[in-house]
């Protein structure tokens, strides 16, 4: 029969990454037919051996789940709304399993936004250290200059200091340079909105395009998508 590494099948659950999974066996939550085994490496036969992590069945541990949101415009990017405004909880039809949103978008702001039950990487993703650079396309009013476009890149002054440097490319020629793209790798409250303020062009529109290794691409408005083991991994 075939015999696989005690951390190999705790990790294909989904319940952990390969690195987790040791550290659940070193600490003693992980038994074998009702035994502690804090042995990495521990030889097991997944169809015949009783594995728990923190007395439960693998089969019962619920695997992660990881998927990408279009947010619509004038939705709350929280799971709920005290003031009752309709939330990206409205629109995860078929959705069983409780997943979180990683990170906030404003109200009147769309795009791509992850939700996940995985709480270790959300904590991972959200902290600054991170730097997860997140990519915008934006409509600000009139047109920006090469000069503003270039200050933009090399940091602005906000109430809160400095921003740091960010990528700001030109698209849709047609319309000047009423339409940019531009790349943060920080995520302070409205951080778009207000560098864009700060060089006198407010923003019309904005649309998170990007974060980290995800791309929007042709998803609908409202629609989401599970993502692939490539992308989940590519995460980590
Ligand atoms: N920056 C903003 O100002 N708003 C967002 O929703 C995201 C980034």
């Amino acid at each position: 029969y075939m015999e696989t590494r005690l951390q190999k099948i705790i990790a294909t659950t989904g319940l952990a990454s390969r690195r987790k999974a040791e550290m659940l066996i070193a600490s003693g939550r992980v038994t074998v037919n009702g035994k502690v085994v804090t042995e990495l490496g521990t030889k097991v036969d997944p169809d015949r051996d009783h594995v728990k992590v923190d007395g439960k069945h693998l089969e019962n541990a619920q695997p992660f789940v990881y998927l990408i949101l279009n947010k619509p415009k004038n939705v709350m990017s929280t799971l709920d709304d005290p003031g009752g405004r309709p939330t990206v909880k409205n629109f995860l039809h078929g959705v069983s399993v409780r997943v979180f949103p990683v990170g906030r978008l404003d109200f009147d702001s769309e795009g791509l936004m992850l939700l996940t039950n995985n709480g270790d990487l959300t904590q991972a993703l959200l902290h600054p250290r991170y730097h997860v650079p997140k990519t915008y396309l934006i409509k600000v009013k009139s047109v920006l200059t090469d000069a503003e476009i270039a200050q933009l890149e090399k940091g602005i002054k906000l109430e809160d200091g400095m921003t740091s440097p960010a990528t700001v490319k030109k698209v849709r020629k047609a319309e000047a340079n009423s339409w940019v793209e531009i790349t943060i790798h920080e995520g302070r409250k409205h951080q778009v909105k207000r560098m864009l303020e700060a060089v006198g062009h407010p923003v019309i529109k904005l649309t998170r395009v990007k974060m980290g290794p995800l791309t929007l691409g042709d998803l609908g408005s409202g629609e989401f998508r599970f993502l692939t083991d490539r992308e989940a991994n590519a995460l980590r």
